[in-house]
């Protein structure tokens, strides 16, 4: 998978937080996922926004989503600003602040730049099942959950239940190529 941070925004230590949490996350699977440095055949894409567009139609709650077209592999974005709400984080940028503004001054302390990033890790991770394996359903435990509260979201050792680690598996079985993802 790839994951692009078009706006910037995400320091370098959240954004090793989060590969290294999704990595983490989909170990027990041995689905053998990995990041890229650039798209291509087979690379599932991730962007981060500053809040994802109202237009979408998601929960202003939402902090991920997996939007595809009939027939093709789903792209993933994931919302800063609803990652931030959710964790109780000063915001990086509000609202009505231009996308093209300069990039916002605003330090977290090291607790609170893990936490981000174990996060957006964990939502990337639970949007990438939907995208990996569409048949998984919702689970009432684990990353798979509907709704991913603030401590499932940061509170270690968080990952998937049995079942959607059975999914996995199974879509990991389907894929053959190991490069996949
Ligand atoms: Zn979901």
């Amino acid at each position: 998978m790839r994951f692009y941070d078009p706006y910037r925004l995400l320091s370098p230590e959240a954004h090793h937080w989060l590969e290294k949490e999704v990595i983490r996350a989909f170990e027990p699977s041995e689905l053998g996922l990995r990041f890229v440095g650039r798209g291509g055949p087979g690379v599932i894409p991730a962007t981060l926004y500053p809040e994802l567009p109202d237009r979408w139609d998601v929960a202003p709650e939402a902090i991920g989503v997996a939007i595809g077209v009939h027939g093709e592999p789903r792209s993933i974005f994931l919302s800063l600003g609803a990652a931030e709400r959710a964790l109780g984080l000063p915001l990086a940028r509000h609202r009505d602040t231009p996308l093209n503004a300069k990039r916002p001054k605003r330090r977290l302390h090291g607790s609170q730049t893990r936490r981000l990033g174990v996060a957006l890790g964990r939502v990337l991770a639970h949007e990438l099942v939907h995208t990996i394996a569409p048949e998984c359903p919702h689970t009432t435990h684990g990353l798979m959950a509907e709704r991913l509260s603030r401590r499932m979201l940061t509170a270690p050792g968080v990952g998937f239940d049995a079942l959607a680690t059975r999914h996995l598996r199974l879509a990991a079985a389907g894929m053959g190529a190991p490069e996949t993802g």
